[in-house]
């Protein structure tokens, strides 16, 4: 990587090096935010596949490992009085290690990537006297994390980082501060030519396909659509296709949604991909794609990306998807974990290409307000406000 200059340098930090849809959505920014002449550093608690990947971008990456029991810290299991000692301390002297990393590197600012880097990193950014921004991806809400963890967060969020970014308005409300530099900055979706064409093309003769992408995860529903699925289609030759892996323990999840198929009768028609580094190529032979989270997503870069590729999406309502889709004009909102509504929905879309092809149209169109380019913009728009 270039030599780094103190001015524009912003640190990225981040405890996870998998490649789960924050760390990939920061991987689709920092090129853009490179263009605009930010000298991204990128700092992550654990070496992964995220790590290959931005080298493969050309973004200057260390690791800087954190223990597994401080990185694994699971958001269910801070509780009153429950904080596991061993984490607490593995995190405390990692912070200090940080701030002693940030000393040397003095950077402009340091930009916090996930939930767990928002803590540490704003400690250590702040003992280091560099400013910090809390880019926040997630719900610091009780329907995601625990009362007192929401509590804790929001106390921390107004002495901590010197701005926010959320990934969403609703975020960023959950995020309770109401004053200092804020700024909503939605994730980017990124598709080259290849894919376009190759998504583009006609998707021919073979079973309606519906697919659901993202993580398996007991939030993001996927078994509100077996069941849908299971309801609108009971017999005939229609397609599910589950894309995404489990991530961060929750195998279980996934072992009962393989349960739920058997008992559903549908082993023969639901295909379980697993993680797939190529989306595009998927949802190039789908026909629609189900967003089913049961609560509020924060953002849903599922969703752009089905709309660029020209896929038709049914989301459920709430959150980011209510900020990116208008109901019945670019896409289709349900009530989160509606079994009833999603079957109806996926009924009267199988039969009707029509409005799938109206859906999808708009569709397209909307995703053209996510690109990279506008992202960085916004987000150099903040670093203006804030980095010394
Ligand atoms: N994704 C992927 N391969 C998979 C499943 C998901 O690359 O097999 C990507 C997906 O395309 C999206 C991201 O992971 O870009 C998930 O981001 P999202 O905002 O939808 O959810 P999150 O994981 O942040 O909760």
């Amino acid at each position: 990587p270039r030599a780094l200059t103190p001015a524009r340098r912003v640190v990225y930090l981040d405890h996870t090096a998998v490649l789960s849809g924050g760390e990939l959505a920061l991987l689709r920014v920092l090129p853009a935010l490179t263009e605009l002449g930010v000298e991204p550093h990128v700092i992550l608690g654990e070496n992964g596949p995220l790590v290959g990947e931005l080298l493969a971008a050309g973004i200057s990456t260390e690791v800087l490992p954190m223990s597994s029991e401080a990185r694994q810290l699971r958001r269910d299991r801070v509780r009153p009085g429950r904080l596991p000692l061993r984490a607490f301390w593995d995190t405390a002297r990692y912070t200090l290690t940080l701030a002693r990393r940030l000393r040397t590197l003095q950077p402009a600012l340091v930009h916090t990537n996930s939930l767990k880097a928002a803590l540490y990193g704003g400690v250590a950014g702040r003992a280091a006297r560099v400013p910090v921004l809390w880019h926040v991806r997630d719900r610091i809400a009780p329907d995601y994390l625990p009362s007192a963890a929401v509590r804790g967060v929001r106390a921390l969020a107004r002495v901590l980082p010197s701005a926010i970014i959320a990934n969403s308005r609703s975020t960023l409300e959950t995020v309770g501060v109401r004053t200092g530099p804020r700024s909503v900055a939605p994730s980017p979706v990124v598709m080259d030519a290849v894919h376009r064409n190759e998504c583009a093309r006609d998707r021919g003769a073979r079973p309606f396909t519906v697919a659901i992408v993202g993580r398996l995860s007991p939030w993001k529903g996927q078994d509100v659509f077996l069941d849908a699925f299971a309801k609108a289609f009971p017999a005939g030759d229609e397609r599910a296709l589950l894309v995404g892996s489990a991530m961060f323990g929750e195998e279980e999840y996934e072992a009962a949604l393989r349960t739920q198929c058997d008992r559903l009768a549908l082993e023969r028609r639901v295909e379980f991909l697993g993680f797939q580094r190529d989306v595009f190529s998927v949802l190039a032979g789908v026909d629609l794609l189900v967003h089913a989270s049961t609560v509020p997503e924060p953002f849903g870069q599922v969703i752009i990306e089905g709309m660029a590729a020209g896929v038709p999406v049914v989301a459920s309502a709430g959150g980011g998807p209510t900020e990116i889709i208008t109901h019945g004009v670019d896409g289709v909102l349900i009530p989160p974990g509606d079994v009833d509504a999603l079957a109806g929905w996926l009924r009267t879309l199988a039969g009707s290409p029509r409005l799938r092809g109206d859906l999808a149209q708009a569709g397209r169109v909307r995703a053209l307000d996510f690109t990279p380019e506008q992202v960085a913009s916004t987000i150099v728009n903040i670093y203006g406000r804030v980095a010394r």
